[in-house]
Formats: structure tokens, sequence, C-alpha cells
């Protein structure tokens, strides 16, 4: 008897794990393919929820999905493990040794076999190489490293408010490099969260005196996705908050102590962000395989390989063009999940061996930004009605539906119910940051 066919897709991310979950769904269960994620961590929580977990308004201990359980719910294999190396010859993809805190080895490198293989590694901030910035900056990539940045928050707070000696210029200032989504969203929680610590045993630090926060960005205007009159009324309600915004400033260096621009701008600040765009991780142009300027795999219309037909990319770490203009699908939730979408039906329909000569169409649903507890406002586009501004509580709940959207398609609509349930009911009990 014939083995059944080796997927294997590696991230677990937005794409990844929706599209493992799938495949498991379809495939796996029917014993017509072995399906195997990898992944570099052993739980996952949604990207877009990194700047919450930062601000400590998201706890990722109480609400990360374990791979192991869910990939036994949903008939694929989970492996943890950090993939480095390809032999499309073999058909084999490597993964490191793995080691644990101590430093000791848990487990050697081990390689995979695979018949169709799928890139959903997602992508890392882009530094482009301007100096002092990986030495001096946080960055919200992973869950470890927004932990690490909420940790520093509390850990600065918390020396601040016991020291004896006056606060000094800038020692609990953030400035925040990149004024995408991710950067004013970032912004605004900070905001939200530094207001309401007070309430917590912080007496001594005054918010509007001691916290400043800073956004900056290289561009002429904040949130470049939105239209430019949504973001001129993202950019007042910022700073009707307090919260300064700097566009127009390259950085040119980072400090230990502050932010340097082109224009002679220095920032002083304790806590800097990296947030300034993104490129595919740097092991993907170790792999013999055709890469763009920023390490994004090059995928022909069905999300294949330019090099290779039997492997996919998804998600953040894709290349793909979208239009006559050559421009890519952009780095987005959104995309991640059409993206897996399509490759799951691609998948069964092949192993299936069915024709599916489609190719992947990048539908924008528009874009929100939500700051915090302050307001969400964004753009929805219509097929009919073309891009319509929206605002207050529909805006919100359209954001809270595409991670609902997310759940949905991991856990199906019973267990996600339960899930919202039980966290409606802890933030009952819990405080609404997490102080710890
Ligand atoms: C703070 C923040 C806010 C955002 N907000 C929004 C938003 O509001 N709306 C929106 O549309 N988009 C938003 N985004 C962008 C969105 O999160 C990404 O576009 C999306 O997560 C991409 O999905 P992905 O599956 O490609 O990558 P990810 O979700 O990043 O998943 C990649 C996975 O690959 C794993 N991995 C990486 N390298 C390896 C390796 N070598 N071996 C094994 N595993 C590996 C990682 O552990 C990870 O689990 C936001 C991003 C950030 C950082």
């Amino acid at each position: 008897m014939s083995e059944s066919p080796k997927i294997v897709v590696v991230g677990g991310g937005a794409a990844g794990l929706e599209l493992a979950t799938h495949l498991g769904r379809c495939l796996g269960k029917h014993d017509k393919a072995q399906v195997t994620l990898i992944d570099a961590t052993r739980t996952h929580v949604w990207k877009p929820l990194l700047h919450q977990v930062a601000a400590g308004t998201f706890d990722p201990a109480q609400h990360a999905l374990g791979y192991l359980a869910h990939a036994r719910w949903n008939h694929y294999r989970f492996r943890l493990g950090i993939m480095q190396d390809l032999d499309r010859v073999k058909r084999e993809i490597v993964l490191a040794p793995l080691h644990n805190e101590q430093g000791e080895e848990l487990i050697p490198s081990r390689t995979f076999s695979y018949d169709y293989l799928v890139f959903a590694v997602g992508s890392v901030s882009n530094d482009f190489g301007i100096p002092g910035v990986q030495e001096h900056c946080l960055m919200l990539d992973t869950k470890s490293q927004a932990s690490h940045f909420q940790q520093q928050l509390l850990e600065a707070l918390i020396k601040a408010n016991t020291q004896k000696e006056a606060l000094k210029d800038g020692q609990l200032d953030v400035a925040i490099v990149g004024a995408g989504a991710t950067g004013v969203e970032l912004a605004a929680q900070l905001h939200q969260v530094t207001r309401q610590i007070a309430q917590y045993g912080f007496e001594t630090i005054q918010p509007d005196r001691h916290i400043h926060l800073h956004i900056l960005d290289a561009g002429p205007r904040i949130l470049p996705a939105l239209p430019e009159k949504l973001s001129s009324q993202v950019q007042q309600e910022l700073e009707s908050l307090g919260i300064q915004v700097h566009v127009s400033q390259m950085v040119t260096k980072v400090t230990a102590d502050a932010v340097h621009t082109d224009s002679g701008l220095v920032i002083p600040a304790t806590i800097k962000v990296w947030a300034a765009g993104i490129k595919g991780p740097d092991f993907l142009a170790q792999l013999d395989l055709t890469v763009n300027h920023i390490n994004q795999l090059k995928v022909h219309g069905d999300l294949t390989l330019e090099d290779d037909e039997r492997i996919y990319a998804i998600g953040d770490c894709a290349a793909c063009v979208m239009n006559e203009q050559g421009d890519l699908v952009p780095p987005r939730a959104q995309a991640a999940h059409q993206q897996a979408s399509f490759v799951a039906k691609a998948l069964v329909k092949r192993i299936k061996g069915q024709s599916f000569d489609k190719r992947y169409i990048y539908h924008d649903y528009g874009s929100l930004v939500t700051l915090g507890r302050y307001s969400t406002v964004g753009s929805l586009m219509g097929a009919i009605t073309g891009s319509v501004r929206v605002s207050g509580w529909i805006a919100r709940w359209v954001y809270l539906s595409l991670y609902k959207m997310h759940q949905l398609t991991l856990f199906g609509w019973w267990r996600t119910g339960l899930t919202t349930l039980a966290r409606m009911l802890r933030r009952s009990i819990d405080p609404a940051i997490k102080l710890h």
C-alpha cells in the first residue's frame, strides 16, 4: 500500500495555523495526507494582538493556543523547531538543534521529508541597517518580544515610583518609530495603560508630567494605508491625548537614551520601539530560492514558488504580485487568512488528483485602526459603495470580528463561543491590565 502524501507547513501563525487546521480536517482526518505543522514556539498568539501584549492589556498566558492540543483535535502533527535549511533534491527540510534556557541540547538537528511544502514563516522588523536599532530598540515580532516589552515598562514604572531622587529627563518616555497601524495602536494602548496604572499603587508617577509618548515616521503622514482625511483625524486625536507625532523625520541613529533624526531632532527616551517596516526572516535568503530585496519568496499567481511548483509561500513571507503595476499583496492578517484558504483548496484538489488552475486574488476589505478604549476608525471596502469611512462602535465591532474570524477558523463556532464567554468572565474578575 502506498504511503499518503506528506504536507509540511512551516510557521504556525495567522496563515500557517489556519492552513494546517483546514488540511488536517479535510485530509489528515481521512488519512488522505500526513499534515505536519512546524513552529519555532509551542504556543500561538495572533500577531495583531502583540501590541496589546506589550501594553499589558492582553495576557498571553491565559489566551495562547497550545499547538500540541490543537493538532490532536484537528488531525495534524505538530513539531517544535526552527527551520534552517532546505534540500529540494531530497525534498527535505532541516530543523536546527533545539536547546533549553540553560543551553542544553534537547533535540539534535532533524530532517522532515515532504511531497508538498508551505512556507508561512511571517516577517520580522526591518531595521534598514540604521545604527543602534538592533542594540537599543524593542521589536514586536514575537510573543516573547512583546512580553519582554511589557516587563521593561513595568520595571521602569516600579523603579520610578520608588526612587528617592527626581525623575530624569526621558526616564519614562517611549519613542515609537513607525507610524503605521502597529505604532499608532501601540501608542494609544500605552497612553491608556499608563493612565490606568496610577490606580494600582503607582501614586508618585504623574503620567501627563512624567511619561511622554512619541511617534516618528519618515513619511509625510501617519497611517499611509488609510485615506488622508482619516489619517489626519487620527493624528489630531493622538495629539489631543498629548502623544507627540513627528512626521517627515528619517531616523538616522538610535542610542541608549535617544532617537536621532536627519533634521537634527533628538528625542530622549528610555524605551524605544522599532515598528518601521518588515522583511522576510533572514534564513530565507540563505536557501537556494528566489527572494526579493526584503527576503520575501517570489511566488506565481497560484502561490507556488517561482523556483518549485511543489513549494508554496503564504502570508508575510510571500512576494505576491497583485496588479499590473507590480504592487505586492500587503503584509496583513486578512491576506494571510485569504491565502491560507486558497492554498488549502489547491492542495486538497492536488492530493485528490483534480485540477485547480485558479490564481489568488487579494480582496482588500479595508483597514481599521483602534486607539484602545478611545476610538476605532478606518475605511471598509464595499463592492458597490467603494471605500466607506467607519468609526465608533461599528468600526470597533468590525475590528474585533477580524480576530473572531481567525478563532472561528481554528476552533469552530462552539469552542469560539465558549472561549469568548470565558474571556468575558475573566475580564470581570481580573484587573484591566497585567501587573506582573
Ligand atoms: C503589533 C502588530 C499589529 C498588527 N495589526 C494588524 C492589523 O490590525 N490588521 C492586519 O491585517 N494585520 C496586522 N498586523 C500584521 C499581521 O499580524 C501579519 O500580516 C500576519 O500575522 C502575517 O501572518 P503570517 O502567518 O504570514 O506570519 P505570523 O503570523 O507572523 O506567523 C509566522 C509564524 O512562523 C513562525 N516561524 C518563523 N520563522 C520560523 C522558522 N524558521 N521555523 C519555524 N517557524 C518559524 C513564527 O514562530 C510564527 O508562528 C500586525 C502586526 C503586528 C506586529
